[in-house]
């Protein structure tokens, strides 16, 4: 076993002693601007002294949150530009973007801004070990799968961030021993001493342009997972080489020695492949003959094969040798491990089966909402040429490399929605049958029109919902939705 394992009990760290956190300002009132409301309010008179809410654009979800909570000390306000007064405290919510007057104008009146994941992480109260999961792709399904696999080991892990209750719920019921936690690029953005146990970095590809201002800023703000690591004992940080995005990240951590470094990381692949180890890597996990290795100085474990895995495609097997990875080093036996990713189902709208109409089988990667998780998804098929449905809300982002992605993996591609004319329009030239379709339903009958029994159809559409759904995840169930219809209108 490499590294000693840390098993059964725990480490107990007082991070830092809860002092009081004073006049705090909370930005944006959505799903973690709420945990924080709530969290401060029992804290009101006590560590607390006030509450200040600037909520950003309302909703009815929002506005029914600060009636029900309204009271002395505590004060809501919506759609303003700026926010003035002085404040010891800022928790900003991703949907306030730092460019923007409003976040601004908080820096300016508050003494530090920070995320609700550095600020959960700050209150928890030692006793916990924190796995934080960031990357452009396969947040959710590798957070899900690292704390499946140690609750089957029988400890207590909690998955928090988008993919479940807040950091900040989580650690205000403290009923976890292991926090592992989904972090976006646009909390990470706003962490200053967040240190992790472990930090995942899957893979970094061009997203969230507009909000965190270009490319560079974006990749500063994700390799900021790996920031504090130096000053927590035993950490590690687990990254895929295999990735463009993120192999520099390795390169740069390869050319130091642990000392300057601080903390050890382990490569998954190497440039381009999953198969093969990295050349002078300290440790380093891969593919060969189709199990999952992790070899490193005094020796090899291995996770079982990438054929019993319920989950499709290459990068899934980044997904599960992370999370394999990660448990592993929190004492789970490899056996363990490997039967715990065997049992592992997909996640809701991540190329999630969801039924046949007709003999034609159908796909819900609604997740998929850039170019790169589509293009993965495709691949996840092989031979098999799925018809792809693409479209939704323009991200405006290069389609080149869809396009290439979409003729060598797909039979055919149907553009819809908001984005269906540019997508349409950057197969012009291709040899692979291309339509264009109003919306999802007309896009959905176009693919069936075009398949035939046995044909796969995936909505694996690289483009956000936001057109004509809620969310990805209303346009999922929408899909399912139709999938059912149409199977019970002309038979599975
Ligand atoms: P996130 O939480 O980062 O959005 P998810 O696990 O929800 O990630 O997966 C979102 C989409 O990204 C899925 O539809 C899948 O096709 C794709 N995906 C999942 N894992 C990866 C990965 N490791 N690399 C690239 N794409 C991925």
């Amino acid at each position: 076993m490499a590294k000693k394992p840390r098993t059964g009990c725990l480490p107990f760290r007082r991070r830092r002693p809860l002092g009081p956190l004073g006049h705090v300002l909370v930005l944006g009132l959505g799903k973690s601007g709420q945990a924080v409301v709530r969290y401060c309010q029992g804290l009101l008179g006590d560590r607390v002294e006030s509450i200040t809410v600037a909520g950003g654009v309302p909703c009815e979800d929002s506005r029914v949150f600060a009636a029900d909570r309204a009271a002395p000390q505590v004060e809501f306000s919506f759609d303003q530009d700026e926010v003035c007064g002085a404040f010891d405290l800022c928790i900003a919510s991703p949907g306030i973007p730092p460019s923007s007057s409003l976040y601004r104008s908080a820096q300016s009146a508050s003494t530090e801004v920070v995320s609700e994941v550095e600020f959960a992480w700050r209150e928890d109260n030692g006793a916990s070990l924190w796995i934080a999961v960031t990357g452009t792709n396969g947040k959710s399904t590798t957070t899900a799968l690292i704390a499946h696999i140690l609750n089957a080991n029988g400890q207590k892990a909690r998955a928090v961030g988008n993919i479940g209750d807040t950091c900040l719920d989580a650690v205000r019921e403290g009923a976890a021993d292991v926090y592992v936690t989904e972090v976006s690029s646009y909390q990470l953005a706003s962490t200053r001493d967040f240190a992790p146990d472990i930090a995942v970095l899957l893979n970094i590809t061009p997203d969230h342009l507009s909000w965190h201002g270009n490319y560079e800023a974006y990749v500063a703000a994700k390799t900021k997972v790996f920031e504090n690591l130096p000053g927590v004992p035993a950490a590690f940080a687990i990254l895929n080489a295999a990735d463009a995005g993120v192999f520099p990240v390795v390169e740069h951590f390869r050319a130091q020695t642990i000392e300057q470094r601080g903390f050890h990381y382990i490569a998954i692949g190497s440039p381009g492949s999953i198969s093969a180890p990295l050349d002078g890597a300290d440790e380093c996990a891969f593919v060969r003959d189709r199990a999952m290795c992790w070899s490193y100085p005094s020796g090899e474990t291995t996770f079982g094969s990438v054929d019993d895995l319920k989950i499709k495609g290459a990068h899934n097997v980044v997904n599960a040798l992370s999370a394999a990875l990660c448990a592993t080093l929190f004492g789970a036996p490899p056996e363990e491990v490997a039967a715990a990713l065997r049992a592992f189902a997909p996640l809701e709208h991540r190329i999630e089966p969801c039924g046949t109409v007709g003999g034609v089988v159908c796909y819900n990667d609604s997740k998929a909402t850039n170019v790169d998780a589509t293009v993965k998804a495709l691949a996840a098929f092989g031979d098999e040429r799925p018809i792809v449905l693409l479209g939704g809300e323009d991200k405006g982002t290069d389609l080149a490399a869809l396009v290439c992605a979409t003729e060598q993996y797909a039979r055919a591609a149907v553009c819809f929605g908001a984005a269906g004319p540019r997508f349409l329009e950057a197969f012009a030239h291709s040899a692979l049958p291309h339509f264009g379709a109003v919306a999802l339903e007309d896009a959905f009958d176009t693919a069936l029109d075009h398949a035939s029994p046995g044909d796969i159809v995936i909505l694996s559409p690289a483009c956000a919902s936001f057109d004509a759904f809620d969310d990805f995840e209303h346009r999922g169930r929408a899909f399912k939705a139709l999938v059912s219809r149409r199977a019970h209108e002309r038979g599975a």
